[in-house]
């Protein structure tokens, strides 16, 4: 509801909104949204979050039941829309805008606190962003750095791809923007709900196909246009490049000899990059998972995309509502997989993250801790609210704790465990 005259009263309700339309919203300011369709965990809904909106998406029937001039209550948090409502319910809500209010306020007291747990060990969060205008909520909330460049929305909307040219200066712009802070560059990921102007709408199944670094290793030339616009922008700041959608290593063997390819034809043209950059990969195919070990050997560092790792390992679509209620992050395999990562991190002595949206979940962030995570990254309207719990955060116990949920053969009881765990 809004309070003051620089928030929106408008509210969007639409059947479907794909994410190359939610990117779009960062210019029209909507108070909330409300769909018919999509699924929580869809590039839409983490869109939404990033805006810091409220958004409802699955409310069935919603077109039919709202109407243009509605009043409508949009309670983000419990997944509720209010039509029309009573006064009283005005009221009541307008106590919880209040009281939510009062905690963000409460909230930028901890900006410039130094993120550590009560061991005095520090803790990196760093934020997800998806184009440069993101930039100012990073600053604002007092990021590490960004842990996850999603480069594809630089790809959306347009009817043809960015050149060198433009990818450079917008990477050069942003790393620039963060001095010596990481920026870690994701190379284009687009396929499955992400559509850009080369993907191939009658796909079937996109989810499980030419997306990401497949589409990449099989567009050579597309592939090799950001990665000199990565390397050149790599000479002014601290770039990593992070390749999603890994499968198996041979596509990691091939990416590299692309990248080594590419910094070849910059050094050619004498033309200035980090020889040295570190090349990352995201960890969302539960074989990678598995395998953790044979890519933390090969890789400089590890991202766990749980995102699309709860999607693969427990085949369901994060972006169809209709089997939403089974995309369960908590699931005893998913987090078999994210611990075997993290070891497997430790074992090489490779720096793990998790740039899911399981990062970004205060309610999570304990576990996290406690299966040894040290580097979260999400979108920045979440970063002061997990650094509050990694504020309080004894390692200690919530290894003892973390432990007994790894080990819960009672997936039944986890969410009871996590209660305990966060108390
Ligand atoms: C993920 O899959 O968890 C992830 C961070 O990438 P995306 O959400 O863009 O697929
Ligand atoms: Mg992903």
């Amino acid at each position: 509801v809004p309070r003051n005259k620089n928030e929106s009263s408008i509210i969007l309700v639409a059947q479907d909104i794909s994410p190359a339309d939610a990117l779009q919203f960062k210019n029209h300011k909507y108070g909330a949204f409300i769909t018919e369709l999509g699924g929580t965990n869809s590039h839409t809904a983490i869109l939404a979050r990033s805006l810091n909106i409220p958004s409802i998406v699955a409310a069935k029937n919603a077109r039919r039941l709202i109407r243009n001039n509605d009043v409508l209550i949009v309670d983000g948090n419990q997944g509720i829309v209010i039509v029309n409502p009573s006064i009283t319910i005005l009221e009541e809500y307008y106590y919880k805008q209040n009281l939510w209010e009062i905690e963000q306020k409460k909230l930028i007291k901890i900006r410039n606190v130094k993120c550590k747990n009560l061991a005095n060990e520090s803790i990196s969060l760093f934020a997800n962003i998806e184009v440069p205008e993101d930039i100012k909520s990073v600053k604002d909330n007092n990021a590490d750095g960004i842990g996850l460049f999603r480069t594809e929305f630089l790809f959306m909307n347009r009817p043809s791809l960015p050149d060198e040219e433009e990818q450079y200066k917008i990477y050069k712009s942003v790393t620039k923007s963060m001095g010596n802070l990481p920026v870690v560059i994701r190379t284009l990921d687009s396929g499955a709900d992400k559509n850009i102007v080369l993907d191939k709408p009658n796909q079937s199944n996109t989810a499980l196909g030419l997306r990401a670094i497949r589409l990449c290793l099989s567009e050579p030339h597309l592939f090799n246009t950001q990665l000199k616009a990565i390397l050149r922008a790599s000479a002014f700041g601290n770039i990593r490049i992070l390749i999603p959608m890994l499968s198996s290593l041979q596509e990691l063997r091939q990416t590299k000899m692309l990248i080594e390819r590419a910094k070849q034809s910059l050094h050619n043209s004498k033309i200035k990059y980090n020889k040295d950059i570190q090349i990352g990969g995201m960890i969302e195919v539960p074989a990678v998972a598995i395998n953790a070990e044979m890519f933390a050997r090969e890789l400089d560092f590890l991202s766990i995309g749980t995102n699309d790792l709860v999607q693969y390992t427990l085949a369901i679509d994060r972006a169809d509502d209709s089997v939403s209620h089974l995309y369960n992050s908590l699931h005893p395999a998913v987090l078999w997989l994210i611990a075997n990562t993290i070891k497997a991190g430790k074992k090489y002595g490779k720096h793990v993250s998790i740039c899911g949206e399981m990062a970004g979940d205060p309610k999570l962030t304990k576990l996290l801790l406690g299966m040894g995570l040290t580097e979260f990254s999400m979108h920045p309207a979440s970063m002061l609210i997990v650094k509050k719990q990694v504020l309080c955060s004894d390692p200690k116990k919530l290894k003892i704790k973390a432990n007994k949920i790894l080990k819960t053969n009672e997936p039944d009881n986890i969410e009871g465990l996590i209660l305990d765990i966060n108390k």
